[in-house]
């Protein structure tokens, strides 16, 4: 079979001057445009018109909105300013900004194309591959620019020549070849179909070629802004990077005559990108890989993540997500911005990870793992022990438990209880008839019992306050007859 392709089938032009064509318009559905909109926006868009009755995308128009260059400035500082010091200032130089620009413009035009997001892409490159400078440099940071995945920030200071931003890859060349490749020798639609099947089982297996959609948080190699296909080593080597960006952000966001505004804008980011990093961890407990496959290949789509990788999400979690992240709380910069709340905003980081790992359908799906693969899965009770042993390390080695700490300690009772009381409630969430509340009262006995045996052993008369108080809270809420 012959393989045509086209030459120069996409072209792009600045407008026409007045003189040219008094006549253009960029409303003009003739043609697609490429916009940069005056908004407080921050995002791009490119969306389409397509001929209902054969799907063919006949023309799109790109925005590309003012603000959107804050979001790059501010995450190419969060993300690289630790190993690259073109990031460490808000006045982004015009090579990595403009090189973000078009790589945003790239993706955008990819959906132009009728590419859809492929969040599982960067799954597809060992992680270490990131901060070799030959490897980011050929492959980029992800198989494909319609993943969501940024900045390098897996690259660590010492790596020298590494790419730190997105570009095209092999993904996309050969789904735009699937795509859009002309096959003259093909008669029909079907003829066509035998020869695109083909190309599609002559990658199989091959990882690089694989799509995801990711909007499900099921597959813990299909997500959002992740790098690299172990997400505990990516939290790591992003937050190794976090922590010596945050000592240098006043120096790097201060403009002489105006205030911290800047300033409080990139820490509040900074931190949502390490709620980010924790929740990409959290996606390996109870995760399911999804593999999409045709029934002519072997094989099944759906596998559980295995039992180590689920254990070593949990290690990650209480060692570096339920601990006091004293790195985030510089005072030095905090007391430049509020008066007061970073308690409130660790609490709230930090609660909604916990809640983000106990939630119900995770739970259920360890339950059915764990019945369906037996002694190979990581179960519910083996994740309620981890935690305990993490969130209440200080209750095992009778230590003084701090503020941030008694507050990841009642988000977990907290968390555990409220499954509890759905016994007095309409079950509506199949929490009821599922294992959940019998796991989540045990482990509240377990944990009483544990507290009332060792609550005694501190000389710190706020912590032990503090497990008084968890007693008092457990005993409520396993009354649920009241
Ligand atoms: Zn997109």
């Amino acid at each position: 079979m012959k393989l045509l392709s086209f030459k120069n089938a996409i072209i792009a032009k600045d407008p026409p001057t007045k003189e040219e064509d008094p006549e253009f318009s960029p409303e003009d559905v003739r043609y697609s445009v490429v916009r940069y909109v005056a908004s407080t926006t921050r995002n791009a868009v490119g969306p389409s018109v397509t001929d209902p009755r054969t799907g063919e995308i006949i023309e799109s128009d790109i925005i590309w909105y003012h603000n959107h260059l804050r979001s790059y400035r501010n995450r190419f500082m969060i993300e690289a300013g630790a190993q690259n010091p073109a990031a460490r200032s808000l006045n982004t130089p015009e090579k990595e900004i403009g090189e973000m620009m078009r790589m945003v413009i790239a993706h955008e035009v990819g959906h132009a194309l009728g590419l859809p997001h492929n969040m599982k892409a960067s799954a597809a490159y060992p992680t270490d591959s990131l901060r070799s400078a030959t490897f980011t440099q050929k492959y980029g940071l992800t198989p494909s620019i319609m993943d969501y995945a940024r900045v390098n920030y897996i690259a660590q200071p010492e790596d020298k020549g590494v790419r730190y931003i997105r570009m095209m890859g092999p993904y996309d060349l050969y789904a735009i070849n699937w795509g859009y490749r002309f096959l003259p020798e093909a008669n029909s639609p079907q003829e066509e179909k035998k020869v695109l099947d083909k190309w599609i089982l002559d990658k199989a297996g091959d990882r690089v070629y694989e799509f995801g959609g990711g909007y499900d948080g099921v597959d813990p190699q299909s997500q959002r802004e992740s790098l690299g296909a172990d997400q505990v080593k990516a939290g790591e080597y992003g937050l190794a990077n976090l922590k010596k960006v945050v000592p240098n952000l006043v120096e790097w966001t201060a403009k002489d005559g105006y205030g911290y505004d800047e300033l409080a804008e990139v820490y509040g980011e900074l931190t949502g990108m390490w709620r980010g990093y924790i929740s990409h961890v959290i996606a390996n407990v109870g995760g399911v890989y999804e593999t999409r496959k045709t029934s002519d290949q072997q094989g099944v789509i759906y596998t559980p993540v295995p039992q180590d990788i689920q254990k070593k999400a949990v290690s990650f979690l209480n060692k570096d997500a339920f601990t006091t992240p004293d790195w985030l709380l510089n005072q030095d910069l905090l007391n430049r911005i509020e008066s007061a709340g970073a308690i409130e905003r660790i609490q709230s980081l930090q609660t909604r990870s916990l809640d983000n790992l106990l939630d119900k359908d995770r739970l259920k799906r360890m339950v059915t793992n764990e019945q369906v693969n037996g002694g190979e899965a990581y179960t519910v009770v083996e994740l309620m022990n981890d935690l305990r042993k993490g969130i209440f390390a200080e209750l095992y080695s009778s230590k003084k438990v701090d503020a941030y700490r008694r507050n990841i300690q009642r988000s977990y009772v907290d968390a555990a209880t409220n499954y509890v009381q759905k016994l007095k409630e309409e079950d509506s969430e199949g929490i009821l008839k599922s294992d959940i509340i019998a796991l989540m009262r045990g482990e509240m006995e377990r944990l009483r019992r544990d507290i009332n045996q060792r609550r005694s052993n501190t000389n710190d008369s706020l912590t032990r306050y503090h497990w008084n108080d968890l007693v008092a809270r457990i005993d409520a809420s396993l009354k649920t007859d009241a």
